[in-house]
């Protein structure tokens, strides 16, 4: 039987933060091993590709791991497109991960990728040995009108050219084994990560939650509710919670688990003592 994946994602630091401050993160996921791990994309006005290239060329030369670099589509035209994907290709990414990125107020879409299938597709094109992968949706995506929707549209995506998916991030397991069901009977066979983003503050729950339409189960409700204003009790049933989430997961067969770590390797790594086990050599 095969063993799952397993990924991590880290985001470049904000713009008042040190650019060396990821290498804190990077040095505190040691041990943790990781079949890529992937690096997130400003958007709109926070757009910076050469962010995105020189960490992923980092993680790649000073550690080792393979890597993915997230894309934005929806402020960019071909040429900044051309100029990220060179800038990755240099970087030596195994993949890119092509994403529409969120409407954002007040800022004008470029008009010339209106979804991140288009975006796939010119990619496909412009660079046909670069593995593409795609974001997916277990509870559907917030603008859709329904999951099966949400679901034609990502078959459209695979279509294009995307060959591995990863999932937004959810609570509840029940939710994406219903995903995925839908997902295989709509004819999408491609490798699908489930996404794993540890509680670690109320805030951060609503917050997320409220953006992408996150149901919250009870149990997180619980935890909240309990430890809500004790961010250490609440960050130890976090770990635990993430973990019980992923034996889950493995126990029932997914083909990969991507670790949102929000750049806090400490979680990460009591999260991967926890599971390590689970992901063979
Ligand atoms: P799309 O696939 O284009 O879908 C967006 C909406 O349009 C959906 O409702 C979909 O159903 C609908 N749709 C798609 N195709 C069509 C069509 N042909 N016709 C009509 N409707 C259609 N954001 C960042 O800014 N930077 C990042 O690095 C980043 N990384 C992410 C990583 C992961 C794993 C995930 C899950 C999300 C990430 N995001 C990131 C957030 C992402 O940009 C937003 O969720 C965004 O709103 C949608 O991007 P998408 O690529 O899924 O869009």
């Amino acid at each position: 039987m095969h063993s799952p994946m397993f990924s991590l994602e880290v985001f470049p630091p904000k713009r008042d933060a040190p650019i060396g401050t990821i290498y804190d993160a990077l040095d505190g996921l040691e041990g943790l091993r990781p079949d890529f791990i992937s690096v997130t994309y400003g958007h709109g006005t926070h757009a910076d590709r050469t962010a995105t290239a020189r960490i992923a060329n980092t993680i790649r030369k000073d550690y080792q791991i393979p890597t993915v670099a997230h894309l934005t589509a929806l402020y960019s035209d071909e040429a900044k497109i051309d100029d990220a994907l060179d800038l990755f290709t240099q970087a030596k990414v195994s993949g890119v991960l092509a994403l529409r990125g969120d409407h954002l107020d007040g800022l004008e879409p470029s008009g010339v990728f209106a979804h991140a299938s288009d975006l796939i597709a010119y990619i496909r094109e412009r660079k046909p040995d670069l593995k593409i992968y795609a974001a997916c949706y277990p509870e559907g995506h917030i603008e859709s009108e329904s999951l099966d929707d949400d679901i034609a549209h990502l078959k459209t995506k695979v279509d294009a050219g995307a060959s591995h998916l990863i999932s937004q991030l959810f609570y509840d397991n029940a939710d994406f084994y219903r995903f995925l069901d839908k997902a295989r009977a709509a004819g999408i066979d491609v490798p699908i990560e489930a996404g794993i983003m540890p509680v670690t503050s109320a805030k951060s729950v609503l917050s997320m939650a409220a953006k992408n339409n996150t149901r919250i189960p009870k149990a997180v409700s619980a935890m909240l509710d309990k430890w809500g204003d004790d961010l250490p009790s609440l960050r130890a049933a976090g770990i635990n919670f993430a973990a019980q989430q992923i034996t889950n997961l493995v126990a029932n067969d997914v083909e990969g688990i991507h670790l949102y770590t929000m750049n806090r390797p400490g979680t990460a790594r009591h999260i991967w003592h926890n599971v390590s086990t689970l992901f063979s050599e």
